[in-house]
């Protein structure tokens, strides 16, 4: 079952508290920030934190990152293409800096956390003022005290894996929340990095969660989205053992109308979770599962633990129990060795599953990673026309899968207006498709009940009700 995740203590927490303080107080510390997020939901609630603490140190956040004081860069280095784009804009912002001599700016979050980065970011990037991995965030506070009272770079990675309770959070959306259930990952699939940088798999306390996710309801979140690399094996080395699905009956116990969670690992999605799903009163019905592979010998080799059937008939219980349930998925294209065949039989395995949804990508190779070291990389060009007749298959199979909710009724969280017209708002439904419809500024927040219309570029159209 392994020990319980180390937890970090009252006495650093309070530190840090007082730190903010000190920050607030001083005369010289930025007035305005702004925090350019790169990656996964992860980053996006980590940057919240960053955020909180910020506010509470008394500086205000700014629309762009040339006008303000200080620019986070919270980065990701999942795919090589998130690095560069993270380092080419680290670049960039040197240049305006020239004009704003008083501008600090501070990188952080995976890419910081890679195996050598650090040192290249004190040769190469000696104007970045402050660095520090993920592990550090809790200490950000102490970080950017030593960062404004020193003329060197502070660049702090620290290899502890601990969970931080407590941090305060500025949350960017009023009617839906992230609440992380787990922090890392133990798969190690063999083109990811994500163990490397987020380290061990270590639970939150089920109290801790629930705790949060109360005092969330209380302030009138109207949804949760639980978030981990691998939620559906929560709970390893808790004190009190709580399993997924356990955890997500409790939470559906609270009046929280929504609750969504991601992502889920095929290996680990039990019967006993597809049960508590279908019971439930507050679960959405959809499901993320990243299938990344069709083909049972690629899937194999990326250390992934089932293979094609496996996943196919959890797919079958998903939907014998869940009738309607929409799914998505995650599909690497190119992994090391892929032939022609093999990724016909990921094109096949579109065509039998008919996702609501796909991520697909081209296999970037990870420094450190198994996969990045195997023979028979796939040439670029052959990556970028699989990705292309991906792309295309998901997109004609998608228009008629979505017809299937034509004519039903939805609930959507309405997020904010359409990006084509201001008459128009949009949010996911129930079952995390896009959906638009007329509205008007205050319905954003709002569940608003609608009847689908009709699919439009892979969204759906509505009228309300
Ligand atoms: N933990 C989640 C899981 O197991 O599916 C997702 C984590 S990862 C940040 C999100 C997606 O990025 C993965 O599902 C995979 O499809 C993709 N990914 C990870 N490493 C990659 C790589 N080296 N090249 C291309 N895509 C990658
Ligand atoms: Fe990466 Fe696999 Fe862990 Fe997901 S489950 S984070 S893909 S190692």
């Amino acid at each position: 079952m392994g020990k319980e995740a180390i937890h970090v203590t009252e006495e650093e927490k309070e530190r840090q508290r007082m730190l903010i303080q000190q920050i607030r107080d001083l005369p010289h510390r930025p007035q305005t920030y702004h925090i350019v997020t790169y990656g996964c939901q992860m980053n996006a609630h980590d940057s919240e934190k960053i955020a909180g603490m910020l506010e509470e140190m008394g500086i205000a956040a700014a629309d762009k990152k040339e006008e303000a004081d200080f620019v986070i860069f919270n980065t990701c280095c999942v795919r090589d293409n998130a690095e560069r784009r993270a380092l080419g804009n680290v670049t960039w912002l040197k240049e305006i800096r020239r004009n704003r001599p008083e501008m600090m700016i501070a990188v952080c979050g995976c890419m910081v956390q890679e195996p050598g980065m650090a040192e290249k970011i004190m040769k190469q990037y000696s104007f970045v003022d402050l660095a520090f991995g993920t592990a550090n965030l809790h200490q950000f506070p102490e970080l950017l005290y030593s960062a404004l009272n020193s003329d060197r770079s502070v660049v702090v990675v620290s290899g502890e894996e601990r969970i931080a309770e407590g941090i305060p959070v500025h949350r960017l959306r009023r009617e839906s929340a992230y609440v992380t259930i787990m922090y890392g990952c133990d798969n190690f699939c063999s083109f990811c990095i994500v163990p490397y940088v987020r380290g061990r798999e270590r639970s939150r306390r089920p109290e801790d969660i629930i705790r949060e996710a109360a005092d969330l309801q209380s302030k009138g979140v109207r949804e949760i989205m639980l978030l981990g690399q691998n939620v559906n094996s929560y709970g390893k080395g808790l004190e009190n053992p709580m399993n997924f699905a356990e955890l997500l009956r409790h939470l559906d116990q609270l009046e929280i109308p929504r609750i969504r969670f991601m992502t889920s690992h095929p290996k680990d999605l039990s019967d006993e979770l597809i049960s508590v799903m279908s019971d439930s009163r507050h679960i959405l019905p959809q499901f993320h599962l990243p299938v990344q592979s069709g083909n049972d010998e690629i899937l194999r080799r990326m250390n992934r633990h089932y293979t094609r059937e496996e996943y196919l008939d959890r797919v079958r219980k998903l939907r014998s129990a869940i009738p309607d349930i929409g799914l998505s998925t995650d599909i690497i294209v190119g992994f090391p060795g892929e032939t022609e065949p093999q990724f016909e039989d990921t094109l096949s395995l579109v065509e039998e599953v008919r996702f609501d949804s796909a991520f697909t990508f081209i296999y970037s190779p990870r420094t450190g990673t198994r996969a990045a070291a195997m023979e028979d990389q796939v040439p670029e060009q052959i990556a970028n026309q699989r990705i292309r007749r991906l792309i295309d298959l998901q997109e004609t199979l998608q228009k008629n899968t979505l017809r299937r909710f034509v004519g039903t009724e939805e609930e959507v969280l309405i997020e904010g207006f359409s990006k084509r017209s201001m008459d128009a708002v949009s949010g996911k439904g129930k079952h995390a498709v896009s959906i638009t419809m007329p509205g008007t500024a205050s319905d954003i927040g709002q569940i608003v009940r609608c009847r689908v219309t009709g699919v439009k570029n892979n969204t759906l159209t509505a009228e309300r009700i």
